[in-house]
C-alpha cells in the first residue's frame, strides 16, 4: 500500500491510499477520486508536506472514528452472564500483578521496549491513535476485553 497526500483545487486536503501509483493514476483517470469535503473529482497529489523529523514511525495521520460498540437490549442468559463475570474475574487474576499507570500507559510501555526502565507488567488506558503508534513499533500491547476501574475512581 502507498500514501499520498492529495488535494482539489479549493485546497483540500485529504489522504488516499492505493496498491501502487498506477492503481492512483488508474483511479484518478477513471474519475473515481473525489474529494471528501466538496466532491470535487478534480483531484492531484498535493505538494509534500514539509518531513519533520521524529523519532521512529510517528507520522500523524487521520484515523477513522472508533467502530460502534456491540449492544443488546435483550437480557442475556444465565450461561452468557456467569461465562462473562468468570472471564472478568480471570482479567482481574490476570493484572493482580500488573499496575495500573492509566493514561502514562503508551509513553511508559514504549520506554519498556527501548530498554529505558525495567521490564514491569503494566495496564493502563491508550487512545486507539497511540494503540496504533505503539503495534506498528512492535510494541507488543493487547487490548482488555473488559474495562478496568481506575485505582483512584476505586475511593
Ligand atoms: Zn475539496
Amino acid at each position: 500500500m502507498i500514501v499520498f497526500d492529495l488535494s482539489c483545487p479549493d485546497g483540500h486536503r485529504f489522504e488516499g491510499w492505493f496498491g501502487s501509483s498506477a492503481d492512483y493514476e488508474d483511479q484518478r483517470g477513471r474519475g473515481l477520486l473525489a474529494c471528501p469535503s466538496c466532491g470535487s473529482a478534480d483531484v492531484s497529489k498535493a505538494p509534500m508536506a514539509p518531513a519533520v523529523p521524529a523519532k521512529g514511525n510517528t507520522r500523524q495521520e487521520v484515523l477513522p472514528a472508533a467502530p460502534p460498540q456491540n449492544v443488546a437490549n435483550a437480557p442475556m442468559p444465565p450461561q452468557v452472564q456467569q461465562a462473562l463475570a468468570a472471564l472478568a474475574k480471570m482479567q482481574t487474576e490476570a493484572l493482580k500483578n500488573s499496575t495500573w499507570v492509566g493514561d502514562k500507559f503508551a509513553e511508559e510501555t514504549r520506554k519498556m521496549h527501548y530498554g529505558e526502565r525495567d521490564e514491569a507488567l503494566i495496564h493502563g488506558q491508550a487512545s486507539v491513535a497511540e494503540a496504533k503508534a505503539l503495534i506498528e513499533e512492535g510494541v507488543p500491547v493487547a487490548p482488555l476485553p473488559f474495562p478496568v476501574a481506575p485505582p483512584e475512581k476505586l475511593n
